[in-house]
């Protein structure tokens, strides 16, 4: 399925629940500990469905925090079941990870990847809300020896706050076969919003000028290695190295809405459709053929909270 500009939709983002269990302190402060109208896993099976049919062939499943959900293995299963589907993948902070998994791996998820912003517990602390990077390393290892693969980590750096860290991130792909990516911060928070805040992919390769350019995997990291490194780093620099003429993908948030573009407060409600079920796929064709050209947060904020929308 092509959208008007000629760009072919093959990957939707399905965020699960607004609610977290954490408070980052750039992810934009929302009301996500109401819980708020989360559609059931069956609900999600046919609107994920309707986009399956409309040619998606991969699934993101994130948040909010997914791992709120008890019922977040049977999402993945009904996901993973859908024809057409060939990789249902997850986006969490990990900090449930420990527990879920191996059941996770048993309802088929493919992979998952973990927010992780800092290896130093009070600055885990300062960034998250909460005293979990214990819980979030443990959950790390268990993604691994459950064999979901790949296990990439997701930080963001901010000047003066975490980027001292940024060497302990990198050394943790220099040790284990996992991708540190490193995501350049966003304008969703008044944090985002300060440019100086921002530590750009350019900044990192300056910075660390052992690494050296790796094979790309057709997403929009850009990666990089290093002598002896068992992983990657990879470098997503969305501000600055906007990779919007080559996007693929659509957004279904918690409550049945989609969000063609991240950078736009527009979205679209399925819901009126869900009694009508062959007209779905019809009306995700004419959302899709509606996604803008691109972002501009160069210039103009995203809104506020990725929790809000799934990041
Ligand atoms: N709770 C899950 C997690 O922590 O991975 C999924 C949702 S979270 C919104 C998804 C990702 O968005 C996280 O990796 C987080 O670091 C990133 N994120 C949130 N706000 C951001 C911002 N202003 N700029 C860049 N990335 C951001």
């Amino acid at each position: 399925m092509k959208d008007d500009f000629g760009r072919e939709i093959s990957y939707l983002r399905v965020s699960v629940t607004q609610r977290c269990n954490l408070n980052c302190v750039y992810c934009g402060k929302t009301d996500c500990e109401k819980k708020e109208t989360e559609l059931s896993p069956d609900v999600f099976r046919i609107l994920a469905g309707a986009f399956a049919a409309c040619g998606i062939k991969k699934i993101r499943v994130t948040g909010g925090e997914p791992l709120v959900r008890g019922d977040i293995c049977e999402i993945i299963r009904l996901m993973r079941g859908l024809p057409g589907i060939e990789t249902v993948s997850l986006t969490t902070n990990g900090v449930y990870l420990k527990q879920y998994a191996a059941a996770l791996k048993d309802a088929g998820l493919d992979s998952v990847n973990i927010s992780l912003d800092s290896t130093d517990e009070g600055v885990y602390r300062h960034l998250t809300g909460a005293d979990a990077l214990r819980r979030v390393l443990e959950g790390i290892d268990a993604a691994r020896n459950a064999g979901l693969s790949p296990v990439k980590l997701n930080a963001v750096l901010m000047r003066g706050v975490n980027d001292d860290g940024a060497e302990a991130l990198i050394d943790l792909a220099r040790k284990q076969p996992i991708d540190v990516r490193f995501i350049e911060l966003m304008p969703f928070s008044e944090q985002g919003e300060n440019a100086a805040l921002r530590i750009t992919g350019e900044e990192i390769l300056r910075r660390f000028p052992f690494l050296k350019p790796s094979d790309a995997d057709g997403g929009t990291a850009e990666y990089y290695t290093g002598e002896g490194f068992a992983g990657r780093v990879g470098l997503i620099s969305p501000v600055t190295r906007k990779f919007c003429d080559g996007c693929n993908r659509i957004r279904l948030l918690s409550d049945g809405r989609v969000k063609p573009c991240l950078g736009y407060d527009t979205t679209y409600d399925l819901m009126p459709y869900l009694g009508d079920e062959a007209r779905l796929p019809e009306e995700i064709k004419k959302i899709i053929r509606k996604k803008p050209a691109g972002h501009s947060f160069d210039t103009r904020s995203g809104g506020r909270g990725l929790n809000r929308t799934g990041g």
